[in-house]
């Protein structure tokens, strides 16, 4: 059988996460690409939780998922804690509605009571395995007689509920990948339902997204193969061919290395990159070019560009290759755009999460004089906090690895010259502090400027890495920066 979806009905799409963990890049870029779709073409976007398996989806993992979407800018119409006309959208809430299909789904003989124990089953596996033909149930119980089926009722046995897949093949029409067939002989009958009388993925999976009237599915191409188990699960709800959702396959995200992103080759947890002080237009925007392109080689899009622009029709099929530098570069982007007063309002968490001030008025003054200095020089807002350590350390000490860089007898020399020159200054600030150290340190001893400021720099603010030196040692203060070299002295 053939299927041909058509799009004249308003485009609704749906991101549906089991979070089983914190939602990692591989989902965000597919919700990306939904919630894209949806707001280009105007449509919905509905968030649906898959949270059957409610032993791996907990609470917690569903919280944090509407966390992450919210924190990401992708706001859903329908779904958890906005509610809709199609609610409730946790499938655990929903465990009526699929007992009720399944139960249709028998009385039709579409579906039939399997009796297998998993002993039998395993069995079959290995006969299958042996004679080198493809795995999958055999259709041992799919015509069983009433004798057969009291006998194994009085062995106790718990049946499972098994979709009765027909002889032939399934085709359907990817937005990505063109015409996909599934022939039958390897999509064997499949469960709908366990014997403890919980739903399977592919039946709620299938149910909802008729039942919210679902117009795309854009999802990872992991579930690719479940497509014609899914497809057979609206032909028994009765659905007409024209009526199935379209189907589109999003590429997988590979590592660095080529292998399929996971934990071993790259960060895939969003919260991991959050935390690392990553924004989330820029993760969006990164995300974006996952298996997507702007056109013209362009790398940089806004969220309101990404609406304008995507379409399906724009996604690869090939796989897309994780780059982190890439990420990291569009993320030192996406900061330098930031205005000052959002600068400061994203960097302020960092500084007190890391307990470099406290939030008095004077230390929030003087954050707000020394990030300007510093949004040039960042790529993630993780590195404000080491770098303006120096201008709030209550008990000043050289790093550890800095300290040698400074123990030799030239850089004695500079910071007694230094500290000679700056002290009569009685005008405190960079370009005077500047002219002070060249005229003394460069012109008249002669050294190159990265040994003369490099140890003004360590004895000042600690280390070898630092915001510019002359504006550090302005907001510093005279008499600061003045204990601070006699100190290293
Ligand atoms: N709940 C499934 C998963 O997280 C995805 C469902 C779908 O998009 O069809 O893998």
């Amino acid at each position: 059988m053939s299927t041909n979806a058509t799009s004249s009905k308003p485009v609704r799409v749906r991101f549906a996460p089991s979070p089983t963990g914190d939602l990692h890049v591989g989902n965000i870029r597919t919700a990306l690409f939904d919630w894209a779709y949806a707001r280009h073409t105007g449509g919905a976007f509905i968030f649906r939780i898959e949270d059957t398996d409610r032993e791996r989806v907990t609470d917690e993992y569903i919280a944090a998922a509407i966390d992450t979407l919210r924190w990401l800018g992708l706001g859903w119409d329908e779904g958890p804690e906005v509610g809709g006309e199609f609610g409730p959208y946790l499938q655990s809430q929903r465990l009526d509605i699929y007992a009720e299909w399944a139960q249709k789904f028998l009385d039709q003989k579409d579906a039939y009571h399997c009796y297998c124990s998993s002993e039998e089953l395993e069995a079959v596996r290995e006969a299958q395995r042996a004679a080198n033909v493809a795995p999958g149930y055999n259709g041992h119980c799919r015509d069983l007689t009433s004798e057969q089926i009291a006998a194994y009722q009085a062995e106790g046995r718990k049946p499972v509920v098994r979709m009765r897949m027909p002889e032939g093949s399934t085709t359907f029409t990817d937005l990505i990948r063109g015409d996909v067939s599934f022939d039958h002989n390897f999509v064997p009958d499949f469960v709908l339902v366990r014997a403890d009388g919980s739903p399977l993925y592919t039946l709620a999976v299938a149910v909802d997204d008729v039942m919210m009237k679902v117009t795309h599915v854009l999802r990872g191409e992991d579930l690719l193969s479940s497509t014609p188990r899914q497809i057979r699960v609206y032909q028994a709800m009765g659905v007409a061919p024209e009526d199935f959702p379209a189907f589109a396959h999003l590429p997988f995200v590979m590592g660095q290395d080529n292998a399929k992103l996971s934990k071993r080759n790259g960060e895939v947890s969003i919260a991991w990159y959050r935390d690392a002080g990553y924004l989330p237009e820029a993760i969006c925007n990164y995300l974006a070019l996952l298996g997507w392109s702007p056109g013209e080689d362009r790398e940089e899009v806004t969220m309101k560009e990404l609406t304008e622009l995507f379409t399906v029709e724009r996604v690869h099929s090939s796989p897309a290759r994780f780059d982190m530098k890439k990420l990291e570069a569009i993320n030192g982007d996406k900061i330098r755009a930031l205005s000052a007063e959002e600068f400061f309002n994203r960097a302020l968490p960092f500084l007190t999460r890391a307990e470099i001030i406290s939030g008095t008025e004077a230390e929030i003054a003087l954050v707000k004089q020394a990030l300007p200095i510093i949004q040039e020089r960042i790529a993630t807002l993780s590195e404000i906090p080491p770098m303006l350590k120096f201008l709030f350390v209550k008990e000043f000490a050289v790093d550890a690895d800095s300290l040698p860089k400074i123990a030799d007898e030239q850089s004695r020399k500079v910071l007694a010259t230094a500290l000679e020159r700056l002290t009569p200054l009685t005008d405190w600030n960079h370009s005077s502090i500047e002219t002070a150290l060249r005229s003394a340190l460069i012109e008249e001893m002669g050294l190159k400027p990265r040994i003369a400021f490099g140890a003004v720099r360590i004895a000042v603010t600690g280390s070898h890495i630092s915001p510019p030196l002359f504006e550090s040692m302005e907001l510093l203060g005279q008499s600061a920066s003045l204990a601070r070299i006699s100190a290293s002295l």
